[in-house]
This record gives structure tokens, C-alpha cells and sequence, in this order.
């Protein structure tokens, strides 16, 4: 036998290198941290509301699983639940656009980006939006608009604290100039329920981008952000080039837009219930702070709400 010949019965006879089984891995057992690396066991993490229990990262978490995470048990009913996207520029890159929402929809169990609904934090009642990263970027179209501005609208009329968890990648292309209407149509909405001297807090989480960031996301009476989302308008990269100038490393974070005032506070994910909470208590008629009248010489950012127009019948909306 040739020194090639047994090369070669060998490599026939001895067993090929099992790689390692990582079906515990792909089977979601096990979630790997993309901040420190570290596995963790996922029924943890999710007890921890996905946040890393080494390093304190927070992972992305999903719009049922938000609404778990701030509501209180047994009381969250969603609301306009029928509104349904249609394709008005029959619009179509690689795919269709009905087709790809076809897809999104089986896959979220989701309509749109957005879920809409009415609960209590703490036992304090909110009409909450939670915006979804997974259908489509949770980017904005006409449904997205339209339940958010609905939202916003039911809570003015039925004197509410307005929530909203923002997670965007901005406009919805696929719709044009109808998504970007709807930046325009919430404002508007927003502006009304302020007028009424109720509470708006938007949240933002990562990422919040484009459209979303430039209208509802900025508006907030309160402004709270997660830890280390990446927040902003355009990209760095298409700024930098517009700029010619190298941003700072921490540019377009949660961090760096405390830092600068865009963001009132930055709130771990497992404190945001009780923020939330206390937030609402503050703001409520009667509770101490808002017993006091409001000092004249005041230049604060923010407006004092008007206790009073709470204790006024809801101005009915259109
Ligand atoms: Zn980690």
C-alpha cells in the first residue's frame, strides 16, 4: 500500500469531526448578549425584561412583550384593531408591497407597527402606543398614523396620559407622501391634547430614527429614552458627509442627547413601569406638586400642566 492509499483509507475509516450541537442556541433556549458576549438562559433574560444580566444591555424586545412588561395584568384592551394598510401607489420594489406586509402580518401576528390600546400602569389608566421593530423597521405608514393619531385623540377626549413606545426606522417608503403626511397629522393631534393640559410621554427606544423622530418621538411634555438607543434623524454617516466633520463616538445615543437636552431622562427598562407610574401620580389633579400654583417667572422647558382643565368636561373631537 502507497503512503496515498492509506491516506486515503484513513480519512474513509475515521469519523469526520462532529461539530459542536448548537441547537440549544438556535432553538432560543440560550440567548447570547451582543454587547459582553455572555450566554444566558432566555426564560431569565426574559424575566429581566430582556435586559442582560451581566453587562446591563438591553436587547430588543417586542410590542405583546412591552405591553407585558407596563401593564397591569388583565387590563390592556386594544383599539382599532381593524385598521387595516392597503397598497395606494401599488408600489413594488424586489417584492410587492401587499406581499411583503402579507408576510410581515404572519409573521408578527401584527396588522401594522403599531398596537394601540387602552390599561393601567400602577392602577393610573393610559391610552398606550407601542410601535414594533420587527414589522418592516416599525416604519411609519398610513396605519401607524392613523392609530396613534386615533390614540391620541381618544385619550384628550377621555382625559388620559398618552403613551407612546417609539422604535422606528422612520417614514414607510412604500407609501410616499401619505406616511409623511402622518408626522403632520400626529402633531397636530398631539397639540390639541396638550391644549386639554394632559400628559404626552413619548419613550424611545432603539432605534428611533427618521420621520418618527422628527415629529410625535420629540413632542413629549417628558421625553424618556432607554439606555443606548440610537436616536437621530438622518444617518451619521450622511451627515458626517454633509458636515465634513467627524462626529463624537457616543453621536445620535441616548447619552449624548441627555447631554444636550433632547432627552429628559434615561430610564433602564426594568424601572419604567415605576417611572411611568410616579410620572402619571405627579401630573394627576390634586397631587401635591401640582397644588401649588405655578411660579410666574417660570422658564421651564417643560409646561405646567393645567390642573384645572381636568376637573372640565372632554371637548368632544371630530
Ligand atoms: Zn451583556
Amino acid at each position: 500500500m502507497s503512503l496515498f492509499d492509506w491516506f486515503a483509507n484513513r480519512q474513509k475509516t475515521e469519523p469526520a469531526i462532529q461539530p459542536r450541537p448548537e441547537r440549544e442556541i438556535a432553538d432560543g433556549l440560550w440567548t447570547k448578549c451582543s454587547q459582553c458576549g455572555v450566554l444566558a438562559y432566555t426564560k431569565d433574560l426574559q424575566a429581566n425584561q430582556m435586559v442582560c444580566l451581566e453587562c446591563g444591555h438591553h436587547m430588543r424586545t417586542n410590542s405583546h412583550e412591552r405591553i407585558q412588561q407596563l401593564i397591569d395584568p388583565q387590563t390592556w384592551t386594544p383599539l382599532y384593531e381593524g385598521v387595516q394598510p392597503i397598497d395606494p401607489l401599488n408600489f413594488r420594489d424586489r417584492k410587492a408591497y401587499t406581499d411583503r406586509l402579507r408576510e410581515m402580518q404572519a409573521k408578527t401576528g401584527l396588522t401594522d407597527a403599531v398596537q394601540t390600546g387602552t390599561g393601567t400602569i400602577d392602577g393610573l389608566p393610559v391610552a398606550l402606543g407601542v410601535m414594533d421593530f420587527r414589522f418592516m423597521g416599525g416604519s411609519m405608514g398610513s396605519v401607524v398614523g392613523e392609530k396613534l393619531c386615533r390614540l391620541i385623540e381618544y385619550g384628550s377626549h377621555e382625559g388620559l396620559t398618552v403613551v407612546i413606545i417609539c422604535a422606528s426606522g422612520g417614514a414607510r417608503m412604500q407609501e410616499g407622501m401619505l406616511s409623511l403626511m402622518q408626522m403632520a397629522k400626529i402633531s397636530g393631534a398631539l397639540e390639541r391634547h396638550q391644549a386639554a393640559g394632559l400628559l404626552y410621554i413619548p419613550v424611545l427606544t432603539h432605534p428611533t430614527t427618521g420621520g418618527v423622530t422628527a415629529s410625535f418621538a420629540m413632542l413629549g411634555d417628558i421625553i424618556l429614552a432607554e439606555p443606548g438607543a440610537t436616536i437621530g434623524f438622518a444617518g451619521r454617516r450622511v451627515i458626517e458627509q454633509t458636515l465634513r466633520e467627524k462626529l463624537p463616538e457616543d453621536f445620535q445615543t441616548s447619552e449624548y442627547l441627555l447631554q444636550c437636552g433632547f432627552v429628559d431622562a434615561i430610564v433602564p427598562r426594568t424601572q419604567l413601569q415605576k417611572t411611568l407610574a410616579s410620572l402619571i401620580r405627579l401630573h394627576q389633579p390634586g397631587s401635591p406638586p401640582s397644588a401649588e400654583p405655578p411660579p410666574s417667572d417660570s422658564n421651564s422647558q417643560h409646561h405646567s400642566p393645567d390642573t384645572h382643565a381636568h376637573l372640565l368636561p372632554p371637548t368632544p373631537q371630530s
